[in-house]
């Protein structure tokens, strides 16, 4: 697997890269621009040629843009649920242009309304902007903890999307934080292993394009949305190296969204490289 960290960029593109190529990051995500308003910024074009230019160089590739958490496309608001598609379409634009395959959004919440109301519309709202996706770029659903009326908490439900809407550009990143909460024990090789074969069926690996690495503290189950260091919480090490070792997710891009600063981070990436490792010679 591809691995690395969701990077700030608030010091700009280049200082991205250096952080991440720092911390022996293979894979990158970043936020193309604040993730808590919906306004855009103006896109820069020669500064994400030379984003794509940099990440060449230093061999960090996959690259992801998570969009933004205001974004809920199964809202009962029609501007919310238009503002969402604005966001996501330039979110898509961005990565067009700066060599970013991958376009990860979370999907929203039902709120009060009807399930089978609010999945028709996330399929009406994902289904427009995927006849407008630029080439080269994949929309990725990431699974919900599933608390409430999340959208995409379980791996049936994100089936139902990839059925509905069938296009080939449309694809799913599992994040194990959210994964343990909605209630997949991912921390044995038998969950994994389960875990696995489940997405196959619902999703088909092919389409399962990333996951995001994040351990948590929260009972299985919880439906709460918590994460925490890698190998420090409930997922912890034996879990991760399920994934690490599994033979048909060789293939796939890692994120890890773990707390804290620098260090933090370094000992984050320290440990999911010991995972790797020991998962390639079976240690
Ligand atoms: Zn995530
Ligand atoms: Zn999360």
């Amino acid at each position: 697997m591809r691995y690395g960290l969701h990077v700030p960029i608030k010091n700009g593109y280049d200082a991205a890269v250096d952080y991440a190529q720092r911390l022996g990051c293979t894979a990158i995500q970043i936020f193309s621009s604040n993730p808590k308003t919906y306004r855009v910024m103006a896109m820069d074009v020669p500064a994400l040629e030379r984003f794509k230019a940099r990440r060449r160089e230093a061999g960090i590739d996959p690259a992801a843009i998570h969009t933004s958490y205001l974004i809920n496309l199964a809202s009962e608001d029609p501007k919310i649920v238009a503002g969402s598609k604005r966001l996501l379409k330039n979110d898509l634009e961005v990565a067009a242009v700066g060599g970013i395959a991958f376009v990860n959004t979370h999907l929203g919440s039902y709120g009060s309304r009807q399930r089978s109301e609010g999945f028709a519309q996330v399929v009406a709202a994902l289904g427009e902007t995927l006849d407008s996706i630029p080439p080269g770029v994949w929309l990725i659903m990431e699974n919900s903890a599933g608390a409430g009326q999340l959208c995409g908490g379980t791996l049936e439900e994100l089936g139902e999307f990839i059925r509905a809407l069938d296009h080939p550009q449309l694809g799913v990143c599992l994040d194990t934080a959210h994964s343990w909460a909605a209630g997949y024990a991912l921390d044995t090789k038998e969950g994994v292993d389960r875990f696995i074969d489940l997405a196959e069926r619902e999703i088909g690996l092919g389409r399962l394009k990333m996951f995001h690495f994040n351990d948590t503290q929260i009972p299985l189950g919880g439906h709460r949305d918590r994460h925490w260091h890698i190998g420090e919480g409930n997922i912890g090490f034996e879990g991760f190296r399920a994934l690490a070792a599994h033979p048909e997710l060789r293939e796939k891009t890692a994120i890890l969204e773990t707390p804290g600063e620098e260090a933090d981070d370094a000992r984050n990436m320290q440990a999911i490289r010991l995972i790797f490792e020991g998962a390639a010679t079976g240690a």
